[in-house]
């Protein structure tokens, strides 16, 4: 039976309604090297984040997907202070973000040391936490794959034909998407099971249809930004009018405790999309089956294994 790997447990299906696919707790966007990156009490987290999620549970939101993986402060034991503290699952990642975040270890190691560090990871736990990793994270300099960044995707490509995990990755650009794709795919991962961070920061739309089609799943995670609802709402459209309704997942990329600013920041609410968009989206003619897709099935089926 497929469950979401939390560190609360496996959550089945029936366990779950809206989960957000995209939204984060804890991130530190300096480089490893930065005096007090990655640094905060957990208990400080607990106290920022709690009232966020909270939020979201009130707004229907079940789980979310938590996207900070190795380089940009990965805390699995924060994760699971506040999962614990909230009752509310947040998926740990394993895998690890773009140059110029990677640390020297993984520049070091092999495409096989990799693999099996995210297997162990995904199979037993991260760093004696016994938070069991969900999925595996990676992303891609804009301009295309580097060689380090083509090793860490080898490697998760290894992990998710092993384990059935996902891999997520953080890809503005649809050339360097499909060129993902393909090591994805030379490697014995799948396109079922690669989810395109970010692909409306790709302008060009026929190319997020030509990946969906060819089984990768859209994520238009930027709802919430700016101005951006119309664009947001167009980009639904499309998608469900090319047919791939069963491909395309929705979230915000929002929150989070910043260890960079002073008591980690002021967090932006998880509850915009509930709240807000989805409401625009039906008045602009989605009917509550395709939003239950979008919000339920799509997350739970792209992340469950
Ligand atoms: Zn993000």
């Amino acid at each position: 039976m497929p469950a979401l790997i939390t560190p609360l447990g496996p959550k089945r299906r029936d366990h779950l309604g809206v989960i957000l696919p995209h939204e984060h707790v804890f991130v530190d966007l300096r480089t490893w090297d930065q005096p007090g990156y990655g640094e905060a009490d957990p208990d400080d987290v607990v106290r920022l984040m709690t009232p966020e999620i909270d939020a979201a549970r009130d707004a229907g939101v079940t789980a979310i997907i938590e996207p900070g993986g190795i380089g940009v402060g990965r805390r699995a034991d924060i994760l699971l202070a506040v999962s614990r503290a909230t009752g509310f699952p947040l998926v740990a990642p394993t895998g690890v973000y773009r140059e110029p975040w990677l640390p020297p270890w993984v520049r070091d190691a092999s495409d096989a040391a990799l693999r099996e560090w995210m297997i162990g990871e995904l199979t037993d736990q991260i760093d004696d936490t016994g938070v069991q990793a969900g999925w595996i994270k990676v992303a891609a300099t804009d301009e295309g794959v580097t060689e380090s960044e083509a090793k860490v995707l080898r490697a998760a490509a290894g992990a998710s034909a092993a384990t059935g995990a996902t891999i997520g990755s953080h890809t503005l650009r649809g050339a360097v998407a499909r060129e993902q794709l393909a090591i994805i795919e030379r490697t014995g991962g799948s396109a079922e099971r690669f989810v395109w961070i970010h692909a409306h920061r790709e302008p060009d739309i026929a190319i997020h249809h030509e990946l969906g089609r060819r089984g990768v799943w859209i994520e238009y995670d930027g709802i919430g930004d700016e101005g951006s609802d119309p664009m947001f709402i167009d980009l639904v459209h499309r998608a469900l009018d090319a047919g791939l309704a069963d491909r395309l997942l929705l979230s915000q990329d929002r929150g989070w405790y910043d260890p960079a600013k002073p008591g980690g920041g002021t967090p932006k609410p998880f509850t915009y999309l509930s709240d807000t968009f989805l409401p625009q989206l039906t008045a602009s003619g989605i009917d509550d089956t395709s939003i239950d897709q979008l919000m339920r099935a799509n997350p739970f089926l792209a992340f469950a294994r």
